[in-house]
């Protein structure tokens, strides 16, 4: 990151003031996959077992499992899930994130927690949560802007990091705290920024204690990564699609005495849809209107590990439990701002798009986020108010990104210095296509009655 500038001449003030309409969005990105067969001599770590075999194993043993348990054991097994002992990001990995991008989007990102904090009396005590900070880029960008304001940082008594991978942790550790140590600790572990911030690791949301410091919550393509249900409406009822691992149906031969074919090696993961009602089929698409009054023939994603998790943002957001203070937590992913997402599980490797059932644990798995949900998830809760999702484009160009990246391009001195600017600016804001000023939304939850955060069609507040 030795390209990235200061921001000390930076004036937030001056990009603050832009006032603009919300969106009515829909965006459903679509991708359909023809199962190939998984390699089940994959190259996962020398020694092990590959996830592929293991998978194949429950399967065969316990029948087909639901998506979302395959798309845990791909992520976050153990040992071999993709984000436990990999850093996937950028040019040489599979993907990249914004603030990967650049250094403006968690800059932009820092002032907006900022002009919450304003906004809420500036609070003296403060918790600064991220859920799935990835290599601590986004962070260590939020914590440059906020030595803009020195009365702010001073104010922040725990960096709470939220990341169920180790290799990450330690990446997170090296971007944030240098040469600080990093000290077990009961819950996880703890270290120093380089500014001197005590700084803590947890393994889920749930660890952090609801206390009373104003939580400040960050989420940026970590909803993505949370497991997904499929389901189908049949005529009788819905169905639930399952991750099977045998021959399909369609490609199983008549095979002779004397033409003995190896059927283990022509199986392959797939969907199937079971002419059976399972649990989850009984219960989740049951559980709100929004589902159960769609048409036969319906296919739905849906994420109730999510809705857990957008629960306990509001709580802690909303302040309204005793011991507790008022926060603000910000939400950016891809998906639709106001529809169910249908067929998105995709996989990621090498920044191309994959089938979700080749070498499982091998490729970035993830799926649209349904906005909507989780912002039911917050009225329900009642006790705070939801913004947006609006698109990543128009938000940063309220929070000024058009400014900064101007800043920026005129202290370089050389023309591919400019040029780099201008082409990150344009990749994080360009909305045309699935570009990611468009396809990526954001929402924000605040305490129930506070005024309209900027990005969201308010103003600073001083
Ligand atoms: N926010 C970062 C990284 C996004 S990748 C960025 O934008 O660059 C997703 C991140 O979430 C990774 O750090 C991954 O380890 C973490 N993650 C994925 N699933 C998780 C889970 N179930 N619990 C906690 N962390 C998870």
């Amino acid at each position: 990151m030795s390209s990235r500038i200061g921001i000390c001449s930076w004036k937030y003030s001056s990009i603050l003031r832009t006032i603009r309409p919300k969106y009515k969005l829909d965006v459903r990105v679509l991708y359909r996959y023809n199962s190939t067969s998984p390699s089940t001599s994959s190259t996962q770590a020398p020694g092990k077992q590959p996830l592929s075999r293991i998978l194949a194993d429950i399967i065969k043993t316990t029948g087909p499992i639901s998506v979302a348990a395959y798309m845990r054991q791909c992520l976050t097994n153990a040992e071999l899930g993709y984000y436990i002992n990999k850093d996937p990001f950028g040019v040489s990995g599979d993907f990249i994130t914004s603030p990967e991008i650049s250094q403006m989007f968690g800059e932009l990102v820092g002032i907006w927690i900022i002009t919450q904090w304003m906004a809420l009396d500036r609070p003296k005590s403060c918790r600064l949560i991220e859920l799935g900070p990835g290599r601590g880029t986004l962070m260590a960008d939020m914590i440059t802007a906020f030595q803009s304001f020195p009365y702010f940082a001073p104010t922040i008594n725990e960096i709470s990091m939220v990341d169920a991978s180790p290799t990450l942790r330690q990446k997170q550790h090296e971007t944030l705290c240098g040469n600080a140590q990093l000290e077990k600790v009961g819950f996880g572990y703890q270290s120093k920024t380089k500014a001197g911030i005590p700084i803590v690791w947890y393994e889920t949301l749930k660890d952090i204690p609801n206390d009373d410091l104003s939580h400040f919550i960050i989420a940026h393509e970590f909803f993505d990564a949370l497991p997904i249900h499929q389901f189908e409406k049949t005529p009788n009822g819905w169905r639930e699609l399952l991750v099977d691992y045998r021959v399909p149906e369609g490609k199983t031969q008549l095979s002779l005495p004397n033409q003995i074919t190896n059927l283990e090696s022509k199986a392959t993961f797939h969907l199937t849809t079971p002419n059976f009602a399972t649990p989850s089929s009984k219960i989740i698409p049951e559980s709100s209107s929004r589902y159960s009054q769609l048409p036969v023939n319906s296919k739905i994603e849906i994420s109730p590990e999510s809705w857990d998790i957008a629960l306990d943002i509001a709580k802690r957001v909303s302040g309204a439990e005793e011991g507790t203070s008022r926060g603000s937590a910000l939400i950016i992913d891809y998906g639709p701002a106001d529809t169910i997402p249908v067929d998105t599980l995709r996989a990621i490797k090498k920044h191309h798009i994959v089938s979700p059932f080749d070498e499982p644990g091998t490729a970035d798995l993830s799926a649209d986020v349904d906005f909507t949900a989780l912002k039911n998830v917050a009225i329900e809760h009642g006790q705070v108010d939801v913004h947006g999702g609006v698109e990543q484009g128009d938000w940063l160009h309220e929070l000024g990104i058009g400014a900064r990246a101007t800043v920026l391009a005129n202290r370089q001195k050389t023309k591919e210095g400019k040029d780099r600017i201008a082409k990150a600016y344009n990749r994080l804001v360009e909305r045309s296509g699935g570009a990611m000023g468009k396809v990526y939304k954001v929402m924000a939850f605040v305490p129930k009655g506070m005024s309209v955060p900027v990005g969201f069609g308010g103003s600073v507040l001083e």
